[in-house]
Parts: structure tokens; sequence; C-alpha cells
């Protein structure tokens, strides 16, 4: 049993006084959250700093590990799309699966314990089953063509297959407006609402996306000719990505990731369905050199978590180097950053009764930060 003590506790929902002790049993999990007048002071380990259950990642693709330095910085995102193609299609087997571990372990010693994670092929299912995160997968689905929707959703059922064979967790999620059509988002919707799944989609990371969408020339049609695709059937809907595809999502949790280019008027359509803002901030800056206006966002403060994205797009897979993007926007308070890493992504992975807060008889991770001039500061993973 431990009985843990620091200059303040985080637990998930609010920072409690430095009375607060934490009784921890010997599986990692709490006893108690009690005070320090009611617990024996020799047994208190005292701790400088705060402390918060373990973090949970909204957005990765660990799948992309081996891609870390491998991809040029600020190309705009068609440009990032090419080199990711032609990087995975040469990449080394064994070099994958080594650098699968590699992100997990240090995503765990960075104090992650939940993540969702994108998924476009199975090759990070047996990192999954040997891992101390859980991992909720989602299985990405892609094409344009609304013909091609049945294709595509077989070709995802049969991933998600292999996902459930492996004992895991998943949903099926869309890749992105401009990669997949309304009527496959429309199908994935529904496998989700029918199994209370929570699905995802990139939105909004590129200008270039809102002027597709406005059948303005834009960096995707070079992406498009690359891979063959034929677009003379494609009529722009002229409005917003988000406006063109929030009518094919339901009441199940979608969380929106990036937002790099959401508008005022996007997040108010986005209002009327159950979406989480997602922000990786370190990813829009190496592929877009460009932040979210988190203004924008203020209101939404209950709806908005981090994720690392990939080490493709990332050099480090740390959810506080996202948290002190959100911190030094001045815009979001410690408190708020906090949850924003903990307890809303648990609830828009549906991990909420695991991870996110501190549970009565669960292990939820224990981290220690120090807070420096306004900078999270990570020191270690406790649990
Ligand atoms: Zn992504």
């Amino acid at each position: 049993m431990r009985y843990l003590q620091a200059d303040k506790v985080f637990n998930g929902r609010s920072l409690l006084d430095g009375s607060t002790v934490l009784i921890i049993g010997d599986k990692g999990e709490l006893i108690e959250i009690s005070d320090d007048g009611l617990v024996p002071s020799d047994k208190i380990e005292k701790l400088e700093g705060v402390i918060t259950p373990g973090f949970v990642n909204t957005h990765c693709h660990t799948e992309l590990s081996h891609l870390k330095n491998k991809i040029p910085q600020k190309t705009g995102l068609p440009g990032f799309g090419k080199q990711i193609i032609f990087q995975r299609a040469t990449a080394n087997r064994e070099e994958i699966k080594e650098k699968l571990l590699a992100a997990d372990h240090a995503m765990w010693n960075n104090g992650i314990v939940a993540v969702g994670d994108i998924c476009n092929t199975a090759d990070s299912f047996e990192m999954k089953t040997n891992s101390k995160i859980v991992y909720h997968s989602f299985i990405e689905l892609l094409g344009l063509h609304p013909e091609k929707a049945a294709l595509s959703y077989e070709a995802g059922m049969l991933l998600y297959d292999q996902l459930k064979k492996h004992g895991l967790r998943g949903s099926l999620t869309p890749h992105a407006p401009y990669s997949t059509s309304f009527k496959l988002i429309q199908k994935i919707a529904e496998f989700n609402i029918e199994n209370n799944f929570p699905a995802s989609i990139h939105n909004q990371e590129s200008e270039e996306e809102t002027k597709f969408f406005y059948g303005e020339k834009n960096g995707f049609q070079e992406l498009y000719e690359l891979l063959q695709m034929d677009l003379s059937w494609f009529k722009a809907p002229m409005k917003s990505s988000l406006e063109y595809f929030i009518p094919s999502l339901s009441d199940q949790q979608t969380i929106l990731v990036h937002n790099t280019f959401t508008s005022k008027e996007d997040i108010a359509t986005a209002s009327s369905k159950n979406i989480f803002w997602c922000f990786c901030p370190s990813a829009n800056i190496y592929i877009e050199d460009c932040l979210p206006d988190f203004n924008l966002f203020k209101s939404e403060k209950d709806k908005v978590c981090l994720g690392t994205d990939s080490l493709a797009s990332n050099t480090e897979l740390s959810i506080i180097n996202e948290a002190n993007y959100l911190l030094k926007s001045g815009v979001f308070t410690l408190e708020e950053v906090l949850r924003s890493a903990t307890s809303i992504p648990a609830k828009a992975l549906n991990l909420s009764n695991i991870f996110g807060t501190f549970i009565n008889g669960k292990n939820t991770g224990l981290n220690l930060l120090e807070l420096n001039n306004n900078n999270i500061n990570f020191i270690k993973n406790l649990s």
C-alpha cells in the first residue's frame, strides 16, 4: 500500500489541495482519496509537483512509427500524404515491428495509459495484445467514389474481424472527407451506432481541403493523379467539408481530429452532433506550420482532447508536449488543459469506466508533473 501526497492532486476533473492523500493498493489500484489528517504521517510519500491519472492519447498512428524523421517538415498536407504513400510502400517489415514496440514503450514511459490508434493494416495488432497500454483501434476506411463504398466497407470489416480475433477493442472510422465518400461515412456511422462505438475523422487539417470542397484549384489534385483516381464525377458541394459530412453522422461519438482550418460557423454546425475536438498541435506545426485558432474553441472546452498523431509527423509521442500548446495559447486554464489529457479523451474513446479520473478499485495510471513558468513538465510515470 502506498500513501501519495504532492503539492496538488488533479483527479481528472479538478485540482485538489495539498492535504489530499492517494491511497494506492499493491496492484496500483486506488483504494481511497483521503486527507493527511486521516493517514499516519510516517507512511506518507511526499512528492513535489502535481499527481494526475494516466494520460489518454486520443489520436495516434502507431503503425507509422518507422517513419520518424523520414518525411520532410512543413510541406503541407498533400505533399506529406504523397510521402506517406511512397515510404509505406518501401518499408521494411522488421523495422515496422521494432518501431511499433519502441513507440508503445515510449508512450507508456510518457505516462500514456490509453490510445485511440488509427489502423490501415494489421501491423500493430500483435504489439497491442502484449502492451500495458489499452488501445482503441480505429480501422480506417478510404474511398472517395460512392460506388466504392461497399468494397471499402468489406475490406474494413475483414480487418476489423482480425482485430477481434486478437481480442482487441476497436471500431470503423472514415479517413477524411476528401478521401471518403458521404455514402461510406454514413455506412461506417451506421455500424458504429449499432455497436455504440466511437468514430473519428481527420477534419480540416489543411486549407486545401476547404478549397477542394469549394471547387477551387487545390493541392490534392496532384495526389489524386498519383493514385490514378478519376475525379471527373466529383461535383464540389460548395460548402465546407465539415458542413458537408456532418449530416452523415448520427448520435454516436465522433472525434474530429486536427481542426486547424475550422471556422466559427463550422463549430456551430457541429454542435448538433455528439462530437469531440481533438488537437494534435505538434503535427500541425510539422506538416502545415500552422495551429488551429484555439480562441474559437473556448466554449467547447468540455469536448477538447489531445492527440500526438504519428511519429511520421511528430518527433515524440508525448501528450504533455501537446498540452503545452493549449496552455500557452492562454485560452484554457490549467485544469481545462489537464482534462483534455485525461477525462475528456477517456469519454471520447468510451473508456471513462477505466481511465481518465481516479476510480476506486481501478488502476487508472499515476503521473507526476511539475508546473514551471506556464509550462508543464512531465516528471515520471508513478505506476
Ligand atoms: Zn491522423
